[in-house]
């Protein structure tokens, strides 16, 4: 594995970041994952318009080129289907202190995981997922992608605790989103998500389901979604660039529906899946 540091393309093993590293310290740093699909990165542009925001919004400098970083890294691990993580931290301290001068250098690493294309997989094999309601624990500016991932990982921890594979956060009596995905409802024919606020990541896929929809008729609104509302609908999706479009056919127990796999679901699966091959034969 070749993971990319501060310039350098070298062996995992050989990477070294200090501990005085402000990431490290203070998760002081910003994050963003991109699956690539056969070589292709997914919604690139997207992506790094996302690492823009989350730099600008944390006061963080950029001035990379990070398609050139990334494109060598995913050709430098043999490309194919890779999920590509890229951290940009606000650089080591050289000691440990709050207030930081702001001409750090920026410590950037970014390395490669295998990924499964999630529309290699048949409607029919995809499994419904079973999912927990708990507070959302989080600060008040989620569309940063910051890497202070404790309230998401200690709530994931829960759902699995309970044998379920997500948790779904609940704040001020709203629901805002997944541990690490987007959420969506369908009642009656119609699809609902959170709309795009501090209190979500506004997500990729988010945007591009919201696109299919758009472009096949599918109605939908950006509306608030309460526990009540969550618990009564007829089909629950979630998104994330990773996981695409899944549904989740249990919540705190209960069956979502009638606890099978959704029309809708089913509908928007193919749409994205369509999409995402369309993206890598590039027609
Ligand atoms: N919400 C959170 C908190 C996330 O961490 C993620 C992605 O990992 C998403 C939503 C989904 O975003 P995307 O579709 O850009 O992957």
């Amino acid at each position: 594995d070749i993971v990319y540091l501060d310039g350098h393309y070298i062996p995992a093993g050989e990477a070294r970041i200090s501990p005085f590293d402000r990431g490290f310290l203070f998760g002081d740093s910003v994050y963003e994952v991109i699956p690539y699909f056969r070589g292709t990165g997914f919604r690139l542009r997207e992506h790094i318009a996302r690492l823009e925001h989350s730099l600008r919004a944390v006061r963080i400098r950029s001035g990379r080129d990070w398609y050139a970083i990334l494109d060598r890294l995913v050709e430098l691990n043999g490309g194919g289907n890779l999920s590509v993580y890229l951290q940009v931290t606000r650089g080591d301290s050289g000691s440990r202190s709050h207030a930081y001068d702001a001409s750090l250098e920026p410590t950037v690493f970014a390395c490669c995981a295998p990924v499964r294309d999630f529309a290699s997989v048949a409607a029919k094999d995809v499994k419904g997922l079973a999912a927990i309601v708990t507070a959302d624990l989080r600060w008040h500016r989620c569309d940063i992608k910051s890497t202070c991932l404790l309230p998401n990982i200690l709530v994931l921890q829960q759902a699995r605790d309970h044998q379920a594979d997500e948790a779904l956060l609940l704040r001020d009596g709203l629901v805002t989103e997944g541990t690490s995905c987007n959420i969506f409802l369908v009642r009656q024919g119609v699809v609902y998500t959170p709309k795009r606020s501090s209190e979500i990541l506004g997500g990729i896929t988010r945007e591009l389901v919201l696109e299919l929809a758009d472009e096949n008729g599918i109605q939908y609104q950006e509306a608030d979604i309460d526990y009540d509302a969550l618990m009564a609908g007829d089909e629950v999706w979630i998104t994330s660039s990773t996981r695409g479009v899944l549904p989740v056919t249990r919540i705190d127990g209960q069956p979502v529906g009638d606890g099978e796999k959704g029309p809708l679901w089913a509908r928007m699966f193919e749409l994205l899946t369509r999409y995402q091959r369309r993206l890598m034969t590039g027609e």
